[in-house]
């Protein structure tokens, strides 16, 4: 496993890290994802991302993480990078959302408790709160981090201007932030529109999450929507997303993948390693078989001049 800095910190991230949003929760099978996580580990990959709502029921996948972090990986805690995060909907009422300094305090500490873990390393605000004033919840993130209950405080889901507002908060009151994880993929481009570059200017580490888009950009949807995929639950990612269209560029991107000697998953999760301003890739992964293909994408990282405009052309087509 390659190792990458976070931004200017001293932290290194693995290229590819693992996020429990999904295929970790009370509804699927516990020998499933325990070995997706053994296997990520053993693989090298020491990052998990989690976030008080993963699930379904939200909450559960910290409960099964903290179970496998008492049984198969005690011992472990010191080589592990764990991240959690508050910021959308946890409990009734008004406290248990967006960025009050009361809701970040109260949700940390029911993540600890789930986990059983006296700390994490990062712990994130998940999405901008416009009604809370920002020096509120940066302060939040402060505390956090001086109480002992985080290493890192990271952002995610901020637009350029107020992830460099947030930024200059946080280095003036000298918690620096240490990551930004937005939404990043051959099909949402968004971060190449000013986000990327403001963290490079702050020196802030940079982690994609949906690099496949939720499975669209492997080969799976080709042939129709397999029973047991995300796209047949209806739920995060739905089915009218599937379009003939958004297939026909899915395919003609997956022809250029098996040119390359590579999968279709391999070649979205290489082509945003390319850039040096993204620290790690987060995938998800219903099974470790999945996860074993996705690391392969570290075999061939490069990408010729041609290869990188045929992707654009591709993705830019009516
Ligand atoms: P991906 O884009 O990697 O999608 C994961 C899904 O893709 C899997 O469930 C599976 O779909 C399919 N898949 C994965 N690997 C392969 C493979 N090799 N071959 C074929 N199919 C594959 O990421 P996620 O959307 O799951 O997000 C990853 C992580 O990012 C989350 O766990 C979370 O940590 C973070 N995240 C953060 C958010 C934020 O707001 N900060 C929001 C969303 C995610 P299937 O189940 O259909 O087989």
């Amino acid at each position: 496993m390659p190792y990458r800095r976070c931004g200017k910190s001293g932290i290194l991230l693995p290229a590819i890290s693992l996020g429990l949003w999904q295929n970790f929760g009370e509804t699927d099978i516990q020998a499933v994802f325990r070995k997706t996580l053994l296997t990520a580990f053993d693989r090298g990959i020491t990052h998990f991302d989690l976030a008080n709502n993963y699930g379904p029921p939200p909450g559960s996948a910290e409960e099964n993480f903290g179970q496998i972090l008492r049984t198969d990986f005690a011992g472990y805690r010191d080589e592990l990078l764990i991240s959690t995060k508050a910021g959308y909907t946890m409990w009734p009422g008004p406290y248990g959302d967006w960025g009050s300094r009361k809701y970040l305090m109260a949700s940390l500490h029911q993540s600890l408790k789930r986990m059983s873990l006296d700390y994490v390393d990062i712990f994130y605000h998940h999405r901008p709160d416009p009604n809370t004033p920002l020096e509120e919840t940066m302060a939040a993130l402060r505390d956090i981090v001086h109480q002992g209950k985080a290493c890192y405080v990271g952002l995610s889901n901020y637009p350029p201007d107020l992830a460099q507002k947030a930024a200059a908060i946080l280095r003036a009151m000298g918690t620096p932030c240490l990551i930004h994880q937005p939404k990043y993929s051959m099909l949402v481009r968004t971060p190449e529109a000013g986000l990327l570059d403001v963290l490079q200017a702050e020196g802030i580490g940079a982690i994609a999450f949906s690099p496949l888009a939720q499975g669209l950009l492997t080969n799976k949807y080709l042939g129709g929507i397999p029973a047991d995929s995300r796209a047949s639950k209806e739920h995060f990612l739905k089915s009218e997303m599937i379009t003939a269209e958004l297939m026909e560029k899915i395919d003609r991107l997956n022809n250029l993948a098996v040119q390359r000697g590579q999968t279709l998953a391999q070649m979205a999760i290489a082509w945003l390693l390319k850039d040096e301003r993204v620290s790690s890739v987060l995938v998800g992964a219903r099974n470790s078989e999945q996860l074993v293909d996705s690391l392969k994408a570290l075999d061939r990282l490069d990408f010729t001049t041609d290869e990188l405009t045929l992707i654009d052309t591709i993705l830019k087509q009516n």
